[in-house]
């Protein structure tokens, strides 16, 4: 009997502090880069703690409940789960996004998108309500940030993924700009009906046989639908490109988000559109081809390049 008490060793509470190397340790081990990042952002989400409320709480004693359930995140991180769906938020544009592994993950170069269809709805000037559609909204990242920082503007975001439009909702509701989204399930332009001041989209790029070198938290987590661009990665931009001009107004801009090599590649699919002027790419913050342009000809132009070409 006096032996057993000995045996039953009851889990002593430890502090964050130790809690939070302890499971930096294990992600580190696990092989997780950003491990000590990863465990702490793991470690705030168990106890429901904001940064500096957990940094001016080091030293308090790690519940018990809350070192299961933190224990519980880590296995999942370990399993390379990424961060953002366990946690289920992701900040883009300085705002916290619901995400679910049924929407890609906003990515930081993502903002380059947003940051230059502002730019380009500086040249609509003049137009009473500013019309966007939004291609594969995914969680609506770029569609509500775009809705936040153009209050004259009314969005059109589609997705082919009921779940994934579903997630993009309710980010607009928990940002105030339900209202001037809409959200429409279908295929590219399949359900879309209007013109369109700017479309932007950031569509699956990434080509067929890279996608097995992906890292295991992309490849074996992210959906795929939002990710494979078909055999040479051009597959989307194929197909918006060939449609695209129907649905923007003369003058209209469209911006898309490209794989870092795909400038030459989707420039030419835009200059053989014939419906364009020349495009422009713009580079993200890594110095990375990422973000491209065209602006739809305005009718007189066309008219000229009609004539010069007779
Ligand atoms: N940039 C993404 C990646 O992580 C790809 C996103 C996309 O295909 N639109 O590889």
């Amino acid at each position: 009997m006096e032996n057993q008490t000995t045996i039953t060793t009851e889990a002593k509470p430890e502090r964050l502090r130790q809690a939070l190397l302890e499971g930096a340790r294990r992600l580190k081990f696990a092989g997780i880069e950003g491990a000590r990042l990863d465990a702490e952002v793991l470690l705030r989400h168990a106890l429901g703690m904001e940064k500096s409320e957990f940094y001016l709480n080091l030293d308090a004693l790690l519940p018990i409940e809350d070192e299961e359930c933190f224990r519980k995140l880590l296995l999942r991180r370990a399993q390379r789960e990424p961060v953002a769906y366990i946690t289920g938020r992701k900040e883009f544009w300085s705002r916290d996004f619901l995400v679910t592994s049924d929407v890609l993950i906003p990515r930081p170069e993502t903002e380059r998108l947003v940051e230059v269809a502002l730019e380009r709805s500086k040249l609509c000037a003049g137009r009473a309500q500013l019309e966007i559609l939004d291609l594969g909204t995914g969680s609506g990242a770029v569609a509500i940030s775009l809705a936040k920082e153009l209050p004259e503007a009314r969005i059109t975001a589609v997705d082919v993924s009921i779940a994934a439009l579903e997630v993009a909702r309710r980010n607009s509701e928990r940002h105030g700009v339900a209202s001037r989204i809409r959200f429409s399930a279908g295929d590219l332009f399949e359900q879309v009906a209007g013109e369109f001041d700017l479309i932007v989209s950031n569509p699956p790029y990434v080509r067929r046989e890279e996608l097995a070198a992906l890292s295991p938290e992309i490849r074996d987590w992210e959906p795929l639908t939002a990710l494979d661009g078909g055999l040479d990665g051009l597959d989307c931009y194929r197909r918006i490109i060939a449609d695209a001009h129907q649905y923007l107004v003369p003058g209209g801009h469209i911006i898309l988000e490209i794989g870092a090599d795909m400038g030459k590649a989707v420039a030419a699919l835009l200059n053989g559109a014939g419906w364009y002027a020349p495009s422009l790419v713009y580079q993200d913050y890594a110095a990375r081809d990422r973000i491209i342009v065209a602006r739809k000809t305005p009718p007189s132009n066309l008219t000229a390049k009609g004539s010069n070409r007779g």
